[in-house]
């Protein structure tokens, strides 16, 4: 017997017939001893649909009161939390649904993006042993105690909820079922070669997570890590009693690197659309022009990520080029353009038209000319590199955005990924 945390997504459960089979699927693991615990997001287009309905309603100010837009996007999960213990109690399995503030899951008070502080597990697990009951979670949100508001825990936020109650329950293992059977090498939506990995390092997941590939939350994958927590991504479009409750689950394990007998270099390739570009020509080259340009960005709570200077032709101005997410990328212009008298430039270059392809591996430790090969094949395929990024185990290439699929494709092919095995 186990202790099971099971957490379905958006398109798990679209509708009703969609909940029926997640319902199967939890009747299987109750049935064969384990004790479960589920956490649910949305419907799909739920959440999307909501975040409309708050824009919509707001007129004439501009920013919304967090608070509200928390207490409305929370609702997606209510539903799918009791329509699931419904389908569960119709089919005779014990169940009960618990809403963030219910458990309660304390979360910091940064609505829209609340950080999980704490979980009290006791009642459910209590509910485990006394009354072999499924504790059905509402994913997504939580409670902050202090003002006792609902928060929510950012977009896909439902993994971190599913990982934070598995810490918190000493589960054995948190399967993610979703809508592809694993952790590919890639996108399988943009690249049909794509590979289905066995099992997948943290800190690679991390790195494809932060770089684009959301089949998981960032902050997920983070707690997964230091609360060495067994995650499985698997598909909940398996018929649900082909699948041996006591086996090892069909798809891929997230786990330490130790526990990875084959270590490919490159493991896999993750790409963001979500970038902007913006480069200050002819800033003076001259000590604290980077301190004037980046200290008000970070001020104005813009995450820079790609930073290229180069280096000055005629020892009086350099191009400063950095990266922006592509929501902040008004906000960016403007924050420079008032900082110009500091900073001192001539003109402000922008471009929201741009892709960053990243290459993920821990096998790039011990590896040299990974990256070099990258930038031989792009060039072949005149695909332009406008700023480059590396670190111990990735790179990350700024490209115009009309080459994203041929430049994923191109670098998958590139590695060996084609042929990587599952
Ligand atoms: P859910 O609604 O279940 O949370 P998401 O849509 O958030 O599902 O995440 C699953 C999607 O992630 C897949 O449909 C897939 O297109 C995408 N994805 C991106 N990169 C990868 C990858 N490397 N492996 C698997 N899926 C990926
Ligand atoms: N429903 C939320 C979203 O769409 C959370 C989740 O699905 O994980 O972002
Ligand atoms: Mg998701």
């Amino acid at each position: 017997m186990a202790r099971l945390v099971m957490k379905f997504g958006g398109t798990s459960v679209a509708d009703i017939d969609r909940i029926r089979n997640v319902t199967r699927h939890v009747k299987r693991e109750v049935d064969a001893g384990h004790d479960v615990a589920v956490v649910v997001s949305a419907m799909s287009g739920t959440t999307d649909q909501l975040v409309a309905w708050c824009e919509a309603a707001l007129q004439t100010r501009r920013i919304f009161d967090a608070r509200e837009y928390d207490a409305v996007l929370a609702t997606g999960e209510q539903v799918t939390a009791g329509l699931l213990a419904i389908t569960l109690q119709d089919m005779d399995v014990n169940a009960r649904s618990w809403l963030g503030w219910q458990l309660p899951i304390l979360t910091s008070n940064v609505h829209t993006s609340a950080r999980i502080l704490e979980i009290n597990g006791a009642e459910i697990v209590k509910r485990f042993a006394e009354r072999r009951e499924v504790a059905v979670i509402a994913g997504f949100q939580g409670l902050h105690k202090e003002t006792g508001r609902i928060t929510t825990l950012g977009r896909g936020g439902s993994d971190t909820s599913a990982v934070a109650v598995a810490a918190a329950i000493r589960a054995d293992r948190c399967d993610i079922y979703t809508d592809v059977d694993g952790v590919y090498t890639a996108d399988p939506r943009v690249v049909p070669r794509a590979k289905r990995l066995a099992k997948i390092a943290f800190e690679e997941m991390l790195e494809l997570a932060s770089l684009g590939a959301k089949v998981m939350q960032v902050r997920s994958v983070e707690l997964g890590m230091v609360h060495n927590v067994r995650i499985f991504v698997r598909s909940s479009f398996d018929r649900p009693e082909d699948v041996d409750p006591h086996g090892i689950p069909p798809g891929t394990l997230i786990c330490d690197e130790e526990e990875i007998v084959e270590q490919q270099t490159v493991t896999g390739i993750a790409f963001s659309r979500d970038e902007a570009q913006i480069s200050v020509r002819e800033v003076e080259d001259k000590p604290g022009v980077a301190a004037a340009i980046f200290i008000p960005l970070a001020e104005a709570n813009i995450n820079v990520d790609m930073i290229v200077q180069n280096v000055s032709p005629d020892g009086k101005t350099t191009d400063l080029t950095f990266t922006v997410p592509a929501a902040d990328y008004q906000r960016s212009l403007d924050v420079i353009t008032k900082a110009k008298k500091t900073i001192g430039f001539k003109r402000l270059d922008g471009a929201t038209d741009v892709a960053k392809i990243s290459v993920i591996g821990i096998g790039m430790r011990s590896h040299a000319g990974v990256a070099a090969q990258a930038f031989q094949a792009l060039a072949e395929r005149a695909i332009n590199i406008r700023a480059i990024t590396t670190s111990e185990i990735k790179f990350s290439l700024l490209i115009d955005a009309a080459f994203t699929e041929l430049a994923v494709r191109t670098l998958h092919s590139l590695y060996g990924l084609d042929q990587a095995t599952a």
